[in-house]
């Protein structure tokens, strides 16, 4: 019999040593030089033409995919590493962030548990995200692909908590009352789309009015919740935003803190980009009372400026995490002693069982950077975010279209007798086609804006500077 010896590896060791050292130039080169570069630009046909290919049968060599990403891939990528990058909420990745994912890929260890060191790290990571939103040492937490997953997470624990009779078993069918949950109209889609995943339905999420500052209205909330419980519904879960998606606000925590604590509802903090203020002296008052929810949900890749994905989900009672997701299979049995001694504790949080090592660039950043200076790169960005407000009230073209909370300013191109929603979304598109700046844009009573959310590490003053003159520029260009 043949005994076929094929593997994987590369063929000529020496030449992919050479291969691998010039992506790694290559890569410090693009980033170091991305300032220089356009913020964005448009694929050209011809590249979008090459993505049409069919599986590749006999592969072509290291070098010459190696060749492929250079020419079509690297160029066109959708911009939130450039330093003038403000759309939706990006972050931007970190250059030792990248390097601890090719190492984290290099030992490829698989996260569900085991006795092993990279789950110590990930251990060590969640502690120090509880250490830094100030939940108690019986808290527990899982890093997830983002603030979406670390929403529904807390979603589906809460929800197995709180609806009285084992959900996990009887499931959401035995005719049992209307589950609710609560947040304002600023809540991000991610609560509706959980809604419908888990079968609550995206009718149970009751959408409350906000302040004109953007916040909850408490005594909507109220109402809505008391209207419910009339009704034979069950209400269970409120959600409070740090940091809006549209407008950067912050609801109410210490308010919604007393009301849940009184209604026996869970409160669940959506602090995707907004709960690291905390890890800045000078803005953590605007988050405070969000160490008293029952959990919370923030990504690592949006301000804390880690490459793509990494966020972390925090339950108060950490027990809780166990009880909605732990299982038994024979295959998974715990073993006392050699490599799956220890269980797989992680896959007992969530919902994913192979987990990549995603902890090792959150570990190696904040050990080489430490907290106190992404705190002070996270308050450089909410004083660049309120120069950019002050230009925009102080120049007679532009105008403020919300409060600068916290690190997102909408704004817009204004002129006396124009169409100011179409004019303002050719200037975004301008913006961004003639590779000047990436903003993003929302609908602010009816207003298009001018959106961007600070919230990237290689950002100065000048590149605000740039962005508004350019706005006006354009606008005038248009106008006229
Ligand atoms: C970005 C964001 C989310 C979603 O997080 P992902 O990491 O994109 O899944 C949720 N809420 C808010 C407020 C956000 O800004």
């Amino acid at each position: 019999m043949a005994r076929p010896t094929e593997s994987l590896d590369p063929e000529d060791l020496k030449e992919f040593r050479e291969l691998a050292h010039r992506m790694v130039d290559d890569m410090v080169d693009h980033l170091s030089t991305i300032r220089d570069q356009p913020a964005w630009r448009r694929m050209p046909d011809s590249v979008r033409d090459a993505f049409g290919d069919p599986l590749p049968r006999e592969g072509e060599g290291e070098e010459a995919a190696y060749g492929r990403f250079i020419r079509d891939v690297l160029p066109y990528p959708n911009g939130n590493i450039h330093p003038r990058f403000f759309g939706w909420v990006h972050g931007n990745g970190t250059m030792l962030g990248m390097m601890a994912d090719m190492l984290s890929s290099g030992i490829n260890p698989h996260l569900a548990g085991y006795d092993q060191a990279p789950k110590l790290v990930e251990f060590q990571v969640i502690e120090w995200m509880r250490e830094l939103m100030g939940f108690p040492e019986s808290a527990s937490g899982l890093l997830v692909s983002g603030g979406t997953m670390a929403s529904v997470t807390a979603l589906a624990i809460a929800r197995n908590a709180k609806t009285g009779y084992d959900v996990r078993a009887e499931g959401l069918q035995s005719g049992h009352p209307m589950l609710t949950l609560y947040g304002s109209t600023e809540t991000h889609n991610w609560a509706k789309k959980a809604s419908e995943f888990l079968g609550l339905g995206s009718s149970a999420f009751r959408q409350i009015a906000v302040d004109d500052r953007y916040r909850i209205d408490l005594e909507h909330l109220k109402q809505s919740v008391k209207e419910d419980r009339d009704k034979g519904h069950r209400p269970f879960f409120v959600i409070g935003t740090a940091g809006t998606v549209n407008t950067g606000a912050t609801d109410d925590l210490p308010a919604l803190a007393d009301f849940c604590e009184e209604e026996g509802l869970w409160l669940h903090i959506d602090g995707a980009f907004g709960a690291l203020a905390k890890a800045s002296p000078e803005l953590a008052n605007i988050v405070v009372g969000l160490e008293r929810a029952d959990s919370v949900g923030f990504d690592l890749h949006k301000w804390m400026y880690l490459p793509f994905d990494i966020a972390c989900v925090l339950v108060r009672d950490g027990r809780l995490m166990n009880e909605s997701f732990s299982q038994s299979a024979s295959y998974l049995a715990n073993i006392s002693r050699g490599v799956a001694a220890g269980g797989f504790p992680l896959a007992d949080r969530g919902i994913e069982l192979s987990r990549s090592f995603k902890a090792l660039k959150a570990w190696m950043n904040l050990r080489a950077y430490g907290i106190e200076k992404i705190g002070r790169i996270i308050h450089q960005n909410v004083l660049q975010a309120r120069y950019l407000g002050e230009r925009a009230e102080a120049d007679e073209h532009l105008e403020l279209l919300a409060p600068v909370d916290l690190n997102v300013v909408c704004f817009r191109f204004t002129a006396p007798g124009l169409d100011l929603n179409a004019i303002n979304e050719e200037i975004l598109i301008r913006l961004q086609e003639q590779g000047i700046a990436t903003p993003s844009s929302t609908v602010l009573q009816g207003r298009f804006a001018i959106r961007c959310a600070v919230c990237n590490h290689r950002s100065v003053f000048e590149d605000f500077d740039l962005l508004a003159d350019s706005v006006v520029r354009i606008g005038k260009e248009i106008a006229s």
